[in-house]
């Protein structure tokens, strides 16, 4: 961290953060805008990063969403450190940390729900059934309290990166989206809050994710036109206990090819251990 950075304001209500937002834009300034679940690392902070050079005021959100996690999954361990994620938001420029309550963002008598249809059906919205509206509705939301000009997003959730995209098309919510690559550890292994879940043997396997997508994009750069070729020779590098997916798909519709004719993406989603990870990589036609 820059020895003089300073901590950025947390705001903890959406009406206080709504009450800035409104102030900054009377003031004619730009809203940059980066939604987390916290436990900051590397990858958020190059969306930070993005954002503060896009706005005059630049706003990190930290919100655990329970509805976008299943009954079964790690919400009640999801990793959370507030002051280990202000001292990195400080160092990368940020004004205001955002941070409600549950009760806040879902007060008593909740009942609305966005749906992207389409986008949300395969991959990780077959695996992780309500996940996508989980998500959906909480960015709607928390783009209507902040209300950003522009809003940073990763590619390593590339479905809810489209996802976003398309809501706030269908919406006309107007705001400008904008997608970054994966920040990966050196030795490829995409960054992942849900990385600190891992052992060192299990680590050691997690990397087989990164190198079996890298293998294949290097394989389809070669000339392999043939989906299943190529994610069969992915499939047999991977070295984890279990696969939700591994699809070679349009990259703007994720629907799965046959053939590699056209921008694509190799996506995978699986389980080292208790660790459900996943990674994406982009696959020139
Ligand atoms: P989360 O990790 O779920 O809190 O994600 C918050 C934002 O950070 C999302 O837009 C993610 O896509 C993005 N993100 C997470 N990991 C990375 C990474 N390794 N590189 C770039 N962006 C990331």
């Amino acid at each position: 961290m820059p020895p003089f950075a300073t901590a950025p304001q947390v705001l903890r209500t959406s009406a206080e953060m709504t009450a800035w937002s409104r102030a900054a834009h009377a003031r004619g300034e730009r809203i940059a805008f980066v939604p987390t679940m916290g436990a900051l690392h590397a990858g958020h902070v190059a969306l930070l990063e993005e954002g503060r050079r896009r706005g005059d005021q630049l706003v990190l959100s930290i919100f655990v969403n329970p509805t976008q996690f299943g009954p079964n999954e790690d919400l009640a361990r999801y990793p959370r450190d507030l002051p280990g994620d202000l001292a990195r938001a400080a160092s990368a420029g940020t004004d205001i940390a955002f941070v409600p309550e549950p009760a806040d963002v879902y007060p008593p008598g909740f009942q609305t729900t966005i749906e992207v249809r389409d986008l949300a059906r395969g991959l990780d919205g077959l695996f992780r059934p309500g996940h996508f509206a989980g998500v959906a509705t909480v960015v709607a939301k928390l783009f209507n309290i902040v209300q950003p000009d522009v809003s940073i997003f990763g590619q390593k959730d590339f479905q809810q990166l489209a996802i976003v995209r398309r809501l706030v098309v269908d919406l006309a919510m107007g705001i400008e989206i904008v997608g970054l690559p994966t920040v990966r550890e050196p030795d490829g292994l995409a960054m992942s809050s849900r990385n600190a879940y891992l052992s060192p043997a299990e680590r050691t396997r997690a990397l087989s994710l990164s190198r079996a997508l890298f293998a294949a994009r290097d394989r389809a750069a070669a000339g392999e036109r043939d989906a299943h070729a190529v994610v069969e020779g992915a499939r047999a590098a991977l070295e984890v206990d279990r696969v939700d997916y591994l699809e070679l798909c349009d990259a703007a519709t994720l629907t799965p090819l046959v053939q590699i004719d056209r921008p694509a993406v190799l996506l995978v989603a699986a389980f080292i251990g208790r660790t459900r990870l996943i990674d994406n990589v982009l696959i020139g036609a």
